[in-house]
Protein backbone atom coordinates (compact mmCIF):
# COMPACT_ATOMS: atom_id res chain seq x y z
CA UNK A 1 0.00 0.00 0.00
CA UNK A 2 2.74 2.05 1.05
CA UNK A 3 4.47 2.16 -2.40
CA UNK A 4 1.42 4.48 -4.12
CA UNK A 5 2.88 7.50 -2.52
CA UNK A 6 3.05 10.33 -5.58
CA UNK A 7 5.93 12.09 -3.45
CA UNK A 8 8.04 8.99 -3.59
CA UNK A 9 7.19 8.77 -7.10
CA UNK A 10 7.80 12.09 -8.11
CA UNK A 11 11.18 11.67 -6.26
CA UNK A 12 12.19 8.15 -7.94
CA UNK A 13 11.09 9.45 -11.29
CA UNK A 14 13.38 12.54 -11.15
CA UNK A 15 16.16 11.68 -13.59
CA UNK A 16 16.87 15.29 -15.21
CA UNK A 17 20.97 15.50 -13.43
CA UNK A 18 21.23 12.19 -13.88
CA UNK A 19 21.03 12.50 -17.39
CA UNK A 20 23.26 15.09 -17.87
CA UNK A 21 25.97 13.13 -15.30
CA UNK A 22 25.61 10.14 -17.53
CA UNK A 23 26.49 12.87 -20.50
CA UNK A 24 29.76 13.69 -18.38
CA UNK A 25 28.07 17.63 -18.54
CA UNK A 26 26.62 17.70 -14.87
CA UNK A 27 28.16 20.96 -13.28
CA UNK A 28 26.47 21.79 -10.43
CA UNK A 29 27.54 22.36 -6.96
CA UNK A 30 31.23 22.09 -8.01
CA UNK A 31 33.30 22.08 -4.73
CA UNK A 32 35.63 25.13 -4.09
CA UNK A 33 38.55 24.06 -2.48
CA UNK A 34 39.77 27.63 -1.76
CA UNK A 35 38.73 31.18 -0.85
CA UNK A 36 36.00 32.98 -3.50
CA UNK A 37 38.60 35.28 -5.16
CA UNK A 38 39.68 35.83 -8.97
CA UNK A 39 41.34 32.67 -8.82
CA UNK A 40 39.47 29.55 -6.94
CA UNK A 41 40.78 25.95 -6.65
CA UNK A 42 38.38 23.28 -8.08
CA UNK A 43 39.55 19.70 -8.29
CA UNK A 44 43.39 20.37 -7.46
CA UNK A 45 43.04 23.01 -10.05
CA UNK A 46 43.58 26.53 -10.40
CA UNK A 47 40.44 28.39 -12.53
CA UNK A 48 39.89 32.20 -13.16
CA UNK A 49 36.82 32.75 -11.75
CA UNK A 50 34.23 34.31 -14.01
CA UNK A 51 31.31 33.35 -12.07
CA UNK A 52 31.31 35.46 -8.78
CA UNK A 53 28.89 37.56 -7.54
CA UNK A 54 31.88 39.36 -5.43
CA UNK A 55 31.60 42.48 -7.94
CA UNK A 56 33.20 44.75 -5.61
CA UNK A 57 36.23 41.79 -4.75
CA UNK A 58 35.80 41.92 -1.04
CA UNK A 59 35.53 38.22 0.30
CA UNK A 60 38.71 37.83 1.42
CA UNK A 61 40.11 41.61 1.55
CA UNK A 62 41.57 41.44 4.75
CA UNK A 63 39.86 44.28 6.76
CA UNK A 64 37.00 42.56 5.73
CA UNK A 65 37.88 39.06 7.19
CA UNK A 66 39.67 40.94 10.28
CA UNK A 67 36.20 42.92 11.56
CA UNK A 68 34.47 39.43 11.07
CA UNK A 69 36.96 37.56 13.28
CA UNK A 70 36.84 40.01 15.95
CA UNK A 71 33.16 40.24 15.62
CA UNK A 72 33.11 36.31 16.34
CA UNK A 73 35.42 36.50 19.10
CA UNK A 74 33.40 39.32 21.26
CA UNK A 75 29.93 38.41 20.16
CA UNK A 76 30.55 34.18 19.68
CA UNK A 77 29.35 32.11 16.49
CA UNK A 78 25.94 32.64 16.44
CA UNK A 79 22.86 34.39 18.22
CA UNK A 80 20.89 31.56 19.27
CA UNK A 81 17.22 33.37 18.23
CA UNK A 82 15.55 35.81 15.91
CA UNK A 83 15.82 39.87 16.23
CA UNK A 84 12.58 40.00 17.47
CA UNK A 85 13.36 37.82 20.75
CA UNK A 86 16.86 37.64 21.83
CA UNK A 87 18.69 38.12 18.99
CA UNK A 88 19.17 41.50 18.58
CA UNK A 89 22.88 42.70 18.98
CA UNK A 90 23.96 46.59 19.08
CA UNK A 91 25.82 46.07 16.03
CA UNK A 92 22.90 44.70 14.08
CA UNK A 93 21.61 48.41 14.99
CA UNK A 94 24.36 49.95 14.15
CA UNK A 95 24.50 48.33 10.51
CA UNK A 96 20.97 48.98 9.60
CA UNK A 97 21.95 52.60 10.64
CA UNK A 98 24.68 52.19 8.17
CA UNK A 99 22.30 50.76 5.34
CA UNK A 100 20.16 53.03 5.89
CA UNK A 101 22.43 56.17 5.00
CA UNK A 102 23.76 54.48 2.63
CA UNK A 103 20.74 53.99 0.31
CA UNK A 104 19.56 57.09 1.63
CA UNK A 105 16.22 55.85 3.33
CA UNK A 106 15.47 56.70 6.90
CA UNK A 107 15.49 53.09 8.34
CA UNK A 108 16.26 49.35 7.38
CA UNK A 109 16.16 45.92 8.59
CA UNK A 110 18.65 43.19 8.73
CA UNK A 111 17.41 39.62 7.62
CA UNK A 112 19.60 36.50 7.64
CA UNK A 113 19.34 36.28 3.59
CA UNK A 114 18.21 38.64 0.86
CA UNK A 115 15.45 35.34 -0.25
CA UNK A 116 14.29 35.49 3.08
CA UNK A 117 14.27 39.66 2.85
CA UNK A 118 11.65 38.99 -0.65
CA UNK A 119 9.75 36.52 0.73
CA UNK A 120 8.71 37.80 4.17
CA UNK A 121 8.60 41.68 3.05
CA UNK A 122 6.13 41.15 0.35
CA UNK A 123 4.11 38.61 1.74
CA UNK A 124 3.34 41.41 4.90
CA UNK A 125 2.70 44.07 2.99
CA UNK A 126 0.24 42.64 0.13
CA UNK A 127 -2.67 41.80 1.41
CA UNK A 128 -5.97 39.84 0.76
CA UNK A 129 -7.32 43.13 -1.24
CA UNK A 130 -4.17 43.69 -2.84
CA UNK A 131 -1.99 43.16 -5.94
CA UNK A 132 1.71 43.14 -6.35
CA UNK A 133 2.63 43.56 -9.91
CA UNK A 134 6.12 41.86 -10.78
CA UNK A 135 8.41 41.65 -14.32
CA UNK A 136 8.36 38.46 -15.91
CA UNK A 137 12.24 38.11 -15.23
CA UNK A 138 12.02 39.13 -11.39
CA UNK A 139 14.05 36.53 -9.03
CA UNK A 140 12.53 33.60 -7.49
CA UNK A 141 12.32 35.23 -4.26
CA UNK A 142 10.08 37.89 -5.45
CA UNK A 143 7.69 35.39 -7.04
CA UNK A 144 7.76 33.05 -3.49
CA UNK A 145 7.17 36.74 -1.95
CA UNK A 146 4.21 37.28 -4.05
CA UNK A 147 2.80 33.95 -4.02
CA UNK A 148 3.33 33.62 0.09
CA UNK A 149 1.17 37.27 0.40
CA UNK A 150 -2.68 36.55 0.06
CA UNK A 151 -2.99 39.03 -2.97
CA UNK A 152 -3.57 38.68 -6.46
CA UNK A 153 -0.13 38.57 -8.45
CA UNK A 154 0.04 40.09 -11.80
CA UNK A 155 3.20 39.81 -14.18
CA UNK A 156 4.29 42.63 -16.93
CA UNK A 157 6.54 41.37 -20.16
CA UNK A 158 10.25 41.81 -18.98
CA UNK A 159 10.99 45.98 -18.17
CA UNK A 160 8.18 46.58 -20.89
CA UNK A 161 6.42 49.42 -19.76
CA UNK A 162 3.56 49.59 -22.14
CA UNK A 163 2.67 46.16 -20.38
CA UNK A 164 3.23 47.49 -17.07
CA UNK A 165 0.76 50.07 -17.98
CA UNK A 166 -1.63 47.38 -18.89
CA UNK A 167 -1.63 45.66 -15.96
CA UNK A 168 -2.05 48.56 -13.88
CA UNK A 169 -4.52 50.64 -15.27
CA UNK A 170 -7.61 48.05 -14.59
CA UNK A 171 -7.30 48.08 -11.13
CA UNK A 172 -9.30 50.30 -9.03
CA UNK A 173 -6.98 53.49 -7.89
CA UNK A 174 -7.69 52.92 -4.09
CA UNK A 175 -6.40 49.22 -4.16
CA UNK A 176 -3.12 48.30 -2.86
CA UNK A 177 -0.72 47.49 -5.48
CA UNK A 178 3.28 47.14 -4.89
CA UNK A 179 5.46 47.14 -8.37
CA UNK A 180 8.64 44.93 -7.18
CA UNK A 181 11.51 44.60 -9.97
CA UNK A 182 15.27 43.58 -9.69
CA UNK A 183 17.14 47.00 -10.10
CA UNK A 184 19.80 45.06 -12.63
CA UNK A 185 18.43 41.75 -13.84
CA UNK A 186 20.24 38.67 -12.19
CA UNK A 187 21.00 36.67 -15.35
CA UNK A 188 20.37 39.49 -18.25
CA UNK A 189 22.25 42.07 -16.37
CA UNK A 190 19.92 44.80 -18.03
CA UNK A 191 18.69 47.70 -15.18
CA UNK A 192 14.69 48.30 -14.80
CA UNK A 193 12.92 51.43 -16.57
CA UNK A 194 13.01 53.02 -13.41
CA UNK A 195 12.07 56.57 -14.49
CA UNK A 196 9.24 55.38 -16.35
CA UNK A 197 8.06 52.71 -13.83
CA UNK A 198 7.98 56.14 -11.24
CA UNK A 199 5.75 57.71 -13.43
CA UNK A 200 3.14 55.04 -13.97
CA UNK A 201 3.42 54.19 -10.11
CA UNK A 202 2.76 58.15 -9.51
CA UNK A 203 -0.28 57.93 -12.19
CA UNK A 204 -1.78 54.43 -10.93
CA UNK A 205 -1.38 55.25 -6.96
CA UNK A 206 1.00 52.01 -6.91
CA UNK A 207 4.09 51.48 -4.41
CA UNK A 208 7.22 50.51 -5.91
CA UNK A 209 10.43 47.92 -4.32
CA UNK A 210 13.43 47.58 -6.04
CA UNK A 211 15.43 44.46 -5.44
CA UNK A 212 19.13 46.00 -5.37
CA UNK A 213 21.07 42.61 -4.98
CA UNK A 214 23.20 43.02 -8.34
CA UNK A 215 23.00 46.86 -7.72
CA UNK A 216 24.50 47.73 -4.71
CA UNK A 217 27.95 48.40 -4.95
CA UNK A 218 27.65 48.66 -9.05
CA UNK A 219 25.57 51.11 -10.09
CA UNK A 220 24.87 54.74 -8.54
CA UNK A 221 26.67 57.44 -6.82
CA UNK A 222 29.66 54.90 -4.91
CA UNK A 223 27.32 52.13 -5.73
CA UNK A 224 24.20 53.14 -3.95
CA UNK A 225 21.99 51.29 -6.40
CA UNK A 226 19.43 51.79 -9.22
CA UNK A 227 17.14 54.35 -7.05
CA UNK A 228 20.41 56.39 -6.91
CA UNK A 229 21.65 55.37 -10.18
CA UNK A 230 18.63 57.63 -11.51
CA UNK A 231 18.58 59.94 -8.74
CA UNK A 232 14.96 58.66 -7.64
CA UNK A 233 15.34 57.50 -4.40
CA UNK A 234 12.63 59.72 -2.87
CA UNK A 235 10.65 58.02 -5.67
CA UNK A 236 10.99 54.08 -4.55
CA UNK A 237 9.22 53.20 -1.18
CA UNK A 238 11.56 50.26 -0.53
CA UNK A 239 14.83 49.08 -1.58
CA UNK A 240 16.24 45.61 -0.83
CA UNK A 241 19.44 44.01 -1.19
CA UNK A 242 21.55 41.28 0.05
CA UNK A 243 24.69 40.77 1.51
CA UNK A 244 25.72 37.93 -0.27
CA UNK A 245 27.22 39.88 -3.58
CA UNK A 246 29.33 43.40 -3.43
CA UNK A 247 28.78 43.39 0.32
CA UNK A 248 31.17 40.14 1.11
CA UNK A 249 29.01 38.72 3.68
CA UNK A 250 25.78 36.60 3.98
CA UNK A 251 22.24 37.99 4.80
CA UNK A 252 19.75 40.85 3.81
CA UNK A 253 18.05 43.99 4.23
CA UNK A 254 15.44 46.37 3.19
CA UNK A 255 15.25 50.18 3.34
CA UNK A 256 12.42 52.26 3.46
CA UNK A 257 10.84 54.85 6.09
CA UNK A 258 10.50 54.63 9.56
CA UNK A 259 6.75 53.37 9.18
CA UNK A 260 7.49 51.04 6.86
CA UNK A 261 10.25 49.25 8.71
CA UNK A 262 8.28 49.35 12.51
CA UNK A 263 5.80 47.53 9.99
CA UNK A 264 7.48 45.46 9.21
CA UNK A 265 9.58 44.38 12.31
CA UNK A 266 6.35 43.22 13.81
CA UNK A 267 4.68 41.97 10.66
CA UNK A 268 7.04 39.97 8.52
CA UNK A 269 7.23 35.99 9.17
CA UNK A 270 10.15 35.49 7.65
CA UNK A 271 12.12 37.74 9.81
CA UNK A 272 10.25 37.06 13.47
CA UNK A 273 10.63 33.06 12.97
CA UNK A 274 14.17 33.04 11.51
CA UNK A 275 17.51 33.30 13.80
CA UNK A 276 19.08 36.48 13.02
CA UNK A 277 22.46 37.18 10.83
CA UNK A 278 25.38 36.02 12.85
CA UNK A 279 27.86 38.52 14.49
CA UNK A 280 30.79 37.77 11.72
CA UNK A 281 28.30 38.44 8.84
CA UNK A 282 27.30 41.40 9.83
CA UNK A 283 30.47 42.59 10.83
CA UNK A 284 31.91 41.88 7.65
CA UNK A 285 28.89 44.20 5.90
CA UNK A 286 29.84 46.89 7.66
CA UNK A 287 34.08 46.72 6.98
CA UNK A 288 32.51 46.20 3.18
CA UNK A 289 30.65 49.27 3.18
CA UNK A 290 33.32 51.03 4.66
CA UNK A 291 35.75 50.12 1.52
CA UNK A 292 33.18 50.58 -0.92
CA UNK A 293 33.01 54.35 0.02
CA UNK A 294 36.21 55.17 0.88
CA UNK A 295 37.75 53.23 -2.13
CA UNK A 296 36.30 54.51 -4.99
CA UNK A 297 38.80 53.14 -7.64
CA UNK A 298 37.07 50.22 -6.73
CA UNK A 299 33.98 50.94 -8.73
CA UNK A 300 35.90 52.58 -11.53
CA UNK A 301 37.49 49.66 -11.70
CA UNK A 302 34.89 47.01 -12.10
CA UNK A 303 33.68 49.43 -14.58
CA UNK A 304 37.13 48.90 -16.49
CA UNK A 305 36.81 45.45 -16.50
CA UNK A 306 33.61 45.27 -17.56
CA UNK A 307 34.30 46.84 -20.62
CA UNK A 308 36.90 45.26 -21.19
CA UNK A 309 35.29 42.00 -21.30
CA UNK A 310 32.43 42.78 -23.28
CA UNK A 311 34.22 45.03 -25.65
CA UNK A 312 35.86 41.52 -26.39
CA UNK A 313 33.47 39.28 -25.96
CA UNK A 314 31.02 41.08 -28.22
CA UNK A 315 34.14 41.28 -30.79
CA UNK A 316 34.81 37.46 -31.69
CA UNK A 317 30.65 37.59 -32.54
CA UNK A 318 29.56 36.33 -28.93
CA UNK A 319 25.46 37.80 -28.34
CA UNK A 320 25.56 39.38 -25.09
CA UNK A 321 21.67 40.45 -25.26
CA UNK A 322 20.76 43.23 -23.68
CA UNK A 323 23.50 43.67 -20.73
CA UNK A 324 24.75 46.79 -19.63
CA UNK A 325 26.07 45.83 -16.27
CA UNK A 326 29.02 43.78 -15.01
CA UNK A 327 26.69 40.66 -15.68
CA UNK A 328 27.40 39.55 -19.21
CA UNK A 329 25.07 36.57 -20.67
CA UNK A 330 26.80 34.95 -23.41
CA UNK A 331 23.92 33.55 -24.67
CA UNK A 332 24.32 30.04 -26.63
CA UNK A 333 20.50 28.55 -27.01
CA UNK A 334 20.71 24.92 -27.08
CA UNK A 335 21.14 23.65 -23.44
CA UNK A 336 23.70 21.04 -23.85
CA UNK A 337 25.76 23.53 -26.38
CA UNK A 338 25.62 25.52 -23.15
CA UNK A 339 26.79 22.51 -20.71
CA UNK A 340 29.56 21.52 -23.47
CA UNK A 341 30.85 25.38 -23.45
CA UNK A 342 30.98 25.73 -19.44
CA UNK A 343 32.99 22.11 -19.77
CA UNK A 344 35.95 23.22 -22.27
CA UNK A 345 35.88 26.56 -20.87
CA UNK A 346 36.41 24.83 -17.24
CA UNK A 347 39.20 22.52 -19.04
CA UNK A 348 40.92 25.48 -20.13
CA UNK A 349 40.89 27.23 -16.74
CA UNK A 350 37.67 29.15 -16.48
CA UNK A 351 34.72 29.11 -14.39
CA UNK A 352 31.66 30.26 -15.43
CA UNK A 353 27.92 29.50 -14.74
CA UNK A 354 25.93 27.49 -17.40
CA UNK A 355 22.01 28.50 -16.81
CA UNK A 356 20.09 25.84 -18.87
CA UNK A 357 16.04 25.11 -18.54
CA UNK A 358 14.33 25.90 -16.08
CA UNK A 359 16.89 28.86 -14.96
CA UNK A 360 16.24 30.73 -18.16
CA UNK A 361 13.11 29.32 -21.12
CA UNK A 362 13.48 26.43 -23.34
CA UNK A 363 16.24 27.76 -25.62
CA UNK A 364 17.59 30.72 -24.34
CA UNK A 365 20.61 28.66 -22.50
CA UNK A 366 23.19 30.68 -21.20
CA UNK A 367 27.09 31.37 -19.42
CA UNK A 368 26.68 34.02 -16.50
CA UNK A 369 29.78 35.47 -16.75
CA UNK A 370 30.38 37.86 -14.23
CA UNK A 371 32.81 40.78 -13.39
CA UNK A 372 34.98 41.18 -10.51
CA UNK A 373 36.95 44.99 -9.27
CA UNK A 374 39.66 42.37 -8.40
CA UNK A 375 40.20 40.95 -11.93
CA UNK A 376 43.12 42.31 -13.64
CA UNK A 377 43.54 42.87 -17.14
CA UNK A 378 45.50 39.77 -17.48
CA UNK A 379 42.94 37.89 -16.10
CA UNK A 380 40.27 39.62 -18.62
CA UNK A 381 42.56 38.54 -21.89
CA UNK A 382 43.35 35.17 -20.86
CA UNK A 383 39.95 34.84 -20.71
CA UNK A 384 39.05 36.07 -23.69
CA UNK A 385 41.73 33.54 -25.45
CA UNK A 386 39.81 30.65 -24.00
CA UNK A 387 36.25 31.80 -24.99
CA UNK A 388 37.16 32.35 -28.45
CA UNK A 389 39.08 28.71 -28.40
CA UNK A 390 36.08 27.04 -26.54
CA UNK A 391 33.39 28.77 -28.36
CA UNK A 392 34.58 27.60 -31.42
CA UNK A 393 35.13 24.06 -30.34
CA UNK A 394 31.83 23.93 -28.96
CA UNK A 395 30.35 25.36 -32.36
CA UNK A 396 28.94 28.27 -30.39
CA UNK A 397 31.24 30.52 -32.58
CA UNK A 398 31.46 29.91 -36.13
CA UNK A 399 34.89 27.70 -36.50
CA UNK A 400 37.84 27.73 -38.86
CA UNK A 401 39.63 24.69 -40.20
CA UNK A 402 42.67 25.55 -37.43
CA UNK A 403 40.35 24.41 -34.29
CA UNK A 404 38.68 21.35 -35.64
CA UNK A 405 42.48 20.10 -34.62
CA UNK A 406 42.73 20.89 -31.08
CA UNK A 407 41.90 18.65 -28.16
N1 LIG B 1 17.40 38.84 -5.29
C1 LIG B 1 18.18 38.62 -6.36
C2 LIG B 1 17.95 39.44 -7.59
C3 LIG B 1 19.19 37.65 -6.30
O1 LIG B 1 19.95 37.43 -7.38
C4 LIG B 1 19.38 36.91 -5.11
C5 LIG B 1 20.48 35.87 -4.98
N2 LIG B 1 20.87 35.22 -6.07
C6 LIG B 1 18.54 37.16 -4.04
C7 LIG B 1 17.57 38.14 -4.15
C8 LIG B 1 18.66 36.38 -2.76
O2 LIG B 1 19.76 36.79 -2.03
P1 LIG B 1 20.52 35.84 -0.99
O3 LIG B 1 21.60 35.14 -1.74
O4 LIG B 1 21.06 36.79 0.01
O5 LIG B 1 19.52 34.92 -0.40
Amino acid sequence: MKDSNGIKERIRNYKDAERLMALGLYQFFRPIQSEQDTEVIVAGRKLLMFGSNSYMGLTNHPKVKEAAAQALLKYGTACAGSRFLNGTLDIHIECEEKIAAFVGKEDALLYSTGFQVNQGVISALVGRDDFVVLDKLDHASIVDGARLSFGKTLRFRHNDMKGLEDVLKPIHHERGKLIVADGVFSMDGDIIDLPRVVDLAEKYNAMIMIDDAHAIGVIGESGRGTASHFGLTDKVELIMGTFSKSLASQGGFVASDRATIHYLKHNSRSLIFSASPTPANVAAVMAALDIIQSEPERLQQLWKNTHRLTAGLKGMGFDLGRTTTPILPVIVGDDLKCLRMSLALQEEGIFVNPVVYPGVEVGQALLRVSLMATHSFDQIDQALDKFELAGKRTGVLPCGISCYGRS
